[in-house]
C-alpha cells in the first residue's frame, strides 16, 4: 500500500476518534449545565425556606410585642385609676377600656406563645433541612468536579490527536492535502470506507474499475460521485 494511502487510513482514524470525543464532550457540557442549573434551584428553595422561617419569627415576635404594648396600656390606665383624681365619667371609660385590653390580652398572650411554639419546632426542622442541603450540594459539586476531571482528560487527548492530525496530514503529498482541505469543507468524513461496493460517505455504488484500483492499492482513490478519498476495510 502507498504512504499516502496508510496516512489516509490513519487520518480518518484520528477523524473519527475526534468526532466521537467531540459528541463526548458535548453531553459533559449538557451534563454540566444540568448540574449547575440543579444545584441552583436547590439553592433557591433552601433560600426560600429560610425566608419562610424568618417571616414566621417575624410575625411571633410582632404578636409579643403587640402584647407587651397592650399589657403597658393596662398599667398606664390602670395606675390612674388607683392613684389619680378623675372625673366619674373618666373612670367609667378606663373601666371599660381596661376590661377591653385584659380580653385583647389573653387573646394575644395565647396566640404569641402558640407562635412562639411553632418557631422552636420551624427551627428544628430548618436545621434538619440545612444540614439536608449541605449534603447535597456537597454530592453535587463532588459531581461537577467529576465531570471537569473527566473533561481535562478529553480536552487533552483531543490535543494530542489534533496534534498527531497535524503531522499526519503535513507528510501527506500536497495535492492529497489540499483536495483533503477542500473536501473537509464539505463533508466532516472526507476519508470513508467502501461498504460492500458503495461508498459509505454517499452510499452509492463504486464503478468496477473503481473498485479494481481500490484493490491494487497502488493509488489514492476517489469516490466518482462525492469525490470522498475511498478506503477498503483492513
Ligand atoms: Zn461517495
Amino acid at each position: 500500500m502507498s504512504e499516502a494511502l496508510t496516512l489516509l487510513r490513519l487520518l480518518a482514524e484520528l477523524d473519527h476518534t475526534l468526532h466521537h470525543i467531540s459528541g463526548r464532550l458535548a453531553d459533559l457540557d449538557q451534563e454540566e449545565a444540568a448540574l449547575h442549573a440543579r444545584l441552583r434551584e436547590a439553592d433557591e428553595a433552601m433560600a426560600r425556606r429560610r425566608e419562610a422561617h424568618r417571616k414566621l419569627r417575624q410575625t411571633a415576635l410582632e404578636r409579643t410585642a403587640e402584647a407587651d404594648a397592650t399589657d403597658a396600656k393596662i398599667r398606664e390606665y390602670q395606675h390612674k385609676l388607683d392613684h389619680e383624681i378623675i372625673s366619674y365619667k373618666e373612670m367609667e371609660f378606663l373601666r371599660e377600656q381596661v376590661k377591653i385590653l385584659r380580653a385583647r390580652l389573653d387573646q394575644l398572650s395565647e396566640e404569641a406563645l402558640r407562635l412562639m411554639d411553632a418557631v422552636e419546632e420551624d427551627a428544628r426542622k430548618l436545621a434538619e433541612e440545612e444540614q439536608h442541603h449541605r449534603e447535597r450540594r456537597a454530592q453535587l459539586e463532588a459531581e461537577i468536579q467529576a465531570l471537569g476531571k473527566k473533561r481535562a482528560d478529553l480536552d487533552r487527548e483531543k490535543g494530542e490527536l489534533e496534534a498527531k492530525r497535524g503531522e499526519v496530514l503535513g507528510r501527506l503529498p500536497p495535492f492529497v492535502r489540499q483536495k483533503y482541505d477542500q473536501l473537509r469543507l464539505r463533508f466532516p468524513n472526507p476519508v470513508v470506507y467502501v461498504d460492500g461496493q458503495a461508498c459509505s460517505g454517499c452510499h452509492l455504488r463504486l464503478s468496477e474499475a473503481t473498485m479494481l484500483k481500490l484493490r491494487e492499492g497502488r493509488e489514492v482513490v476517489t469516490c466518482e460521485n462525492c469525490s470522498r478519498f475511498l478506503l477498503l476495510r483492513w
